[in-house]
């Protein structure tokens, strides 16, 4: 054979050495994205099941037939712990987002077929997660966002009925709402749902794998118990503890579910039939996903939750604890949102976006998550996220110790100002006259605010940024915010 352009270590250990710049994965440093069992173990069966199927192709489960075996058992574990009956079938995808746009896909062309005529709506709480805003701009549905209660994140049943007429074709309800953490009022708006023939879809994406277990599984009926709902998702990739790349759709109903799949013979090539987006696609999430369900088996679920229970209910505590920050209204699984406690003198206030830099200072990554202007002229506070994991637990004398010395560093900062930005930008910005800057004028406002446009100089202090993208037109932030991604992976 050729000889390799570059020998296989030193490739090696490049990625070794770029892999040390990432923020760590492991260890309940970072309070977000990354859902660490803790169990080293659990981990290297992973990677082994991961090997296992490296060259396979999901996209054809009749060639490659171990696919259909393990995706079907992963589904029959999810239907069982979301209580679904012989009437649930399922798919795995590759995440919550996809999990998400196939539900809505689903629901409109169920829709549809039902005699439904112009643009169908999506009917969610502001809580709703935001692969409901990118299925509505993909898919062509209308998404009518209900205000919450600015306090505590919580939808009210009454304006979601107001809405639920015969031009939705989905109704979400979240199993808890990523942002705050809110369990919504599932069992009501089923059941309102299937009083009006309207699908309901359970966002518990981030909750599939722990409400289950949450409480000892003692929580108000919010699966597949309840009639009205006809589809649920809950992503392995987070407390399935899978590596990236694995979520479960389940669908009440094969007719309905069918309307997921898209069919083809009439191309050249081979008869295309997909469940999900892709076409050709990795096996491995899905294998590791089985691996790790097979390992952990119901009991190795119950454990790990009591585990970020446990945790959760510290932090909390210890949250609600620290002068000038509250937790969020009355979160429902591992996991919560910190917003500034404002029934306190403004010298004694903890601003959450200040305080997340502060903590980052003592070791820990949380997140920061902007206000927001509600349809209702309502604002929900800007709050600080964070998702709690069972490795959380053997932090937590760590992790209160930064959160409590964070806070005291910066109780009395005010909230960051964008004004200063905003009024030096205001000239460069009027040029614009409306419209959306093209990348070359993205670029010089970034580089005007101090970002390079290749994201150097992005700043280690988040709050400013944040607060910058709170006063911005949402248009304009999000194109400047594009522009920094595009530009992150030009070749130099
Ligand atoms: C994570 C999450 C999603 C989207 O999932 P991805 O896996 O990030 O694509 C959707 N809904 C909720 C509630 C989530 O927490």
């Amino acid at each position: 054979m050729t000889a390799f352009a570059q020998n296989p270590t030193e490739i090696l250990d490049r990625l070794a050495e770029l892999r040390r710049a990432d923020a760590p994965t492991h260890g309940g440093r970072v309070l977000s994205y990354v859902y660490d069992s803790g169990l080293a173990e659990l981990d290297e069966l992973a990677a082994a099941a991961i090997r296992a199927v490296q060259p396979l192709n999901g996209l054809d489960p009749t060639t490659f037939t171990s696919i259909g075996v393990m995706e079907r058992e992963l589904i029959g574990f999810a239907r069982e712990v979301l209580h679904g009956d012989t009437d649930v079938v399922g798919t795995i995808t590759t995440g919550g987002t996809e999990s998400c746009l196939l539900a809505v896909k689903t629901a409109r062309d169920v829709w549809r077929a039902a005699g439904g005529t112009g643009v169908p709506r999506l009917l969610a709480a502001t809580t709703v997660h935001a692969a409901f805003h990118k299925a509505a701009h993909y898919f062509g549905l209308e998404l009518d966002l209900v205000p919450v209660d600015p306090a505590t994140g919580a939808p009210a049943v009454d304006a979601i009925a107001a809405r639920l007429d015969a031009s939705v074709a989905l109704v979400v309800v979240s199993a808890p709402s990523y942002p705050t953490a809110t369990f919504d009022p599932i069992a009501e708006v089923a059941a309102l749902a299937a009083e009006r023939g309207v699908a309901c879809h359970v966002d518990a994406c981030i909750g599939g794998f722990a409400l289950p277990w949450w409480r000892g599984g003692d929580l108000p009926a919010w699966d597949f118990r309840l009639p009205g709902v006809t589809s649920i998702s809950a992503d392995l990739h987070k407390y399935g503890y899978a590596p990236k790349g694995a979520s479960v759709l389940l669908q009440r109903g094969r007719d309905r579910q069918r309307m997921q799949y898209f069919a083809t013979t009439r191309w050249m090539g081979y008869p295309v039939v997909n469940p999900t987006m892709l076409g050709s696609k990795s096996a491995a999430p899905l294998a590791a996903a089985w691996a790790i369900v097979n390992a952990l088996g119901t009991a190795g679920f119950a454990e790990l939750t009591a585990q970020a229970e446990r945790a959760t209910d510290a932090l909390v505590a210890v949250v609600n604890g620290i002068e000038g920050l509250r937790v969020v209204g009355d979160p429902v699984g591992p996991l919560f949102a910190a917003a500034v406690d404002e029934s306190v003198p403004a010298d004694r206030r903890v601003d959450p976006h200040q305080w997340a830099d502060a903590v980052r200072g003592h070791g820990f990554i949380i997140q920061l998550q902007p206000g927001l202007s509600q349809a209702d002229g309502t604002r929900v506070p800007h709050t600080t996220h964070l998702t709690i994991t069972p490795v959380t637990e053997a932090q937590l004398p760590a992790l209160t110790a930064a959160l409590v010395e964070a806070a005291d560093e910066v109780r009395g900062v005010p909230q960051a100002s964008a004004d200063g930005i905003i009024e030096a930008l205001g000239p460069v910005l009027e040029n614009f006259g409306g419209a959306l800057p093209d990348s070359e004028q993205a670029a010089g406002l970034l580089a005007a605010v101090g970002i390079g446009a290749d994201g150097a100089g992005l700043p280690s202090a988040l709050a400013p940024l944040l607060a910058l993208i709170e006063a911005l037109p949402p248009a304009l932030a999000e194109r400047l915010l594009t522009e920094l991604l595009a530009r992150l992976v030009e070749p130099v």
